[in-house]
């Protein structure tokens, strides 16, 4: 029991540094640049942030979400992405205690995390993040109880699923609904989590984008921008198909 809190406590703190790496891959992949070098610098300022100032959280609350050489307003997106992957990260390895499954799991949730905040900014989701996502997502099956063939099922019928829905919307209102880089995302989600796991998210993520949808239009009327970046509903959903994909599945199954 004390063991097991204190490798939670470990994870914990190791899933703030992958929670501060993400914030750099947010901000740098859909810009083309490295997202090793150089080291992290003030949005604001470019002044090189030195280790100490960096610590996850801590960094931000100190600093009251300001940056010391500048002042300049740091986002509080920084430290809700640090705290949003380690509650993730966490509870992925409290929910699945097998080490060898962890690397796997880690991948997924993080780019589910990072997918969400790439697409909100500049409404795409890098093939950066779903293309190796797709193999990882398959060589995994291999060590996970979902197994190869259900993985790549997942990504046929995922990307295939997602492909017809986009093919047919350009087809019947003559403009693009559906990118690429939801159809590429889906199919991430299906190598990890098979068939069921990729429909659950995609049910989940269209009720959530129309009721939200709906909302924008009723709060702005027609004439607002109503339009939603599709991949942070998507990654939610896959995220709630990662830890509950067959209760949500026999709920649904009920309800029709
Ligand atoms: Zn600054």
């Amino acid at each position: 029991m004390i063991l097991q809190i204190a490798i939670l406590f470990f994870v914990f703190l190791a899933a703030l540094c992958i929670g501060s790496f993400l914030n750099v891959v947010i901000h740098r992949l859909p810009r083309g640049e490295s997202i090793v070098h150089p080291r992290s610098r003030c949005p604001a300022c470019s002044t090189p942030i030195p280790w100490y100032r960096n610590i996850p959280i801590l960094s931000y609350l100190v600093q009251k979400g300001r940056c010391a050489a500048c002042a300049g307003k740091i986002s509080p997106r920084y430290p809700l992405v640090e705290a949003l992957t380690a509650i993730l990260l966490t509870y992925a390895a409290y929910w699945d205690p097998v080490l060898l499954h962890w690397p796997f799991h880690f991948y997924f949730l993080s780019a589910l995390v990072a997918c969400t905040f790439i697409d909100l900014d500049h409404w795409i989701l890098p093939d950066k993040i779903t293309l190796p996502g797709i193999v990882i997502g398959f060589v995994g099956s291999f060590f996970l109880p979902l197994g190869p063939i259900a993985s790549l099922l997942g990504i046929l019928v995922g990307g295939g699923v997602l492909y017809l829905v986009a093919w047919a919307y350009l087809a019947l209102a003559k403009r693009e609904g559906l990118g690429g880089g939801d159809i590429k995302f889906l199919a991430m989600v299906g190598a990890f989590l098979g068939v069921e796991g990729a429909l659950v998210t995609l049910i989940f993520a269209s009720m959530t984008g129309s009721v939200l949808g709906l909302f924008l239009i009723a709060a702005r009327g027609k004439k607002g921008n109503t339009a939603l970046p599709f991949g942070p509903f998507l990654a939610s959903g896959a995220a709630l198909a990662f830890f509950y994909a067959r209760p949500f599945w026999i709920w649904y199954f009920n309800l029709h």
